[in-house]
């Protein structure tokens, strides 16, 4: 017989090391089991909240590993967190199944546990469709009040930095629709696990609370996300490019011309990229260097309203950004 709707919750969803744990009930007193899950907020704080829907064919291919999807679905949502200075809270869980497989509920539970406990981040609620596979996540975090890290803070003077080394996550698409030859198996888990298991920065979000003007989280591609915060915060940057952290997997790849490519134009990685007034800019340094990630000042906050490059004799770059597209 058909496994229930209330039986799949009950199996893959309401489960230990998933839901709140008895610490995490303090702030979580209600999860899956009623009509709504409760949140308090504490007084001080604010709650911060943001969701992301993945479709099948469109965001991930059909296919794909149920465990590693779930991972991806909970940290780009977490990443977005990351980029407003939040700690995660909660998320809750939209599904649309087009039939009951077990084997990839099983697989997606595992990995939307292991990512909800490293992130300290449990499953309070959701709801479930027959349809076109589709994932959505909303994850709820808290924020000290009025201290949310802005898109729209930057000035001009600031100092642009970027997290990680990028370009991984673009090129992987590559791989998955296995149009990338001469690759090895080392290579091509490089980048998979950068497209599937993408490190939401959580801590250096939370460390660049009070410090960084702005932030954003990579997720259309490096200048496409500064364009945000620039026409957000209506000033101008200019980006010296021989400074961009381009992944030493993608350049032995794909060569540095065509690895800046992607590291400038391809999403999908989920590194931040933050403006720091330049006062701010040692101590900011200091907290980063202190999460363990790679920090890279990429450039300067300028009046005007263009994002533009300029190369490592200082002339400036045309790059076709809009009209780049990695498949
Ligand atoms: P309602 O009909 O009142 O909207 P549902 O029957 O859809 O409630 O859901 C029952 C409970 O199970 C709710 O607490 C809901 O949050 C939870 N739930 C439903 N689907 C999921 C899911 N995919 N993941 C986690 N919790 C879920
Ligand atoms: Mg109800």
């Amino acid at each position: 017989m058909a496994i229930s709707e209330f039986d799949i919750i009950s199996t893959y969803f309401n489960k230990p090391g998933l839901v709140p744990d008895s610490a995490q009930q303090q702030h979580l007193p209600l999860g899956i089991g009623d009509d709504c899950a409760l949140l308090s907020v504490p007084a001080e704080k604010q709650l911060a909240m943001s969701m992301d829907v993945l479709v099948a064919d469109v965001h991930f291919p059909v296919d794909a590993n149920s465990a590693l999807l779930a991972q991806r679905a909970l940290a780009v949502n977490l990443s977005d967190l990351a980029a407003m200075g939040a700690r995660p809270m909660a998320f809750t869980l939209g599904l649309s199944l087009p039939d009951v497989d077990e084997q990839w509920l099983e697989g997606f539970s595992k990995g939307l546990t292991l990512s909800a406990q490293k992130y300290r981040c449990p499953l309070i609620g959701g709801d479930m469709t027959k349809g076109p596979l589709s994932i959505t996540i909303q994850v709820h975090g808290l924020v000290d009040a009025g201290k949310a890290i802005k898109r729209s803070g930057a000035c001009p003077g600031d100092k642009v930095y970027v997290t990680g080394t990028l370009g991984e996550a673009g090129l992987a698409l590559k791989v998955l629709n296995n149009t990338l030859d001469k690759i090895t198996p080392a290579e091509a888990n490089i980048l998979k696990q950068a497209y599937y298991q993408p490190e939401p920065r959580l801590t250096t979000g939370l460390a660049s609370v009070g410090l960084a003007s702005a932030a954003i989280d990579i997720s259309d591609g490096l200048l496409a996300d500064l364009g945000h915060i620039a026409s957000q915060s209506k000033v101008g940057m200019r980006i010296e490019l021989d400074k961009v952290p381009v992944s030493s997997t993608v350049q032995s790849l794909v060569g540095l011309d065509k690895a800046l490519q992607y590291a400038l134009s391809a999403g999908d990685d989920y590194e931040l990229a933050l403006t720091v007034a330049a006062e701010q800019a040692e101590m900011f340094e200091a907290k980063v260097e202190k999460c363990g990630v790679q920090l890279s000042h990429i450039g300067t906050v300028t009046a005007g309203t263009e994002v533009s490059c300029i190369d490592a004799a200082g002339n400036s770059v045309m790059l076709l950004v809009q009209g780049y597209q990695h498949f």
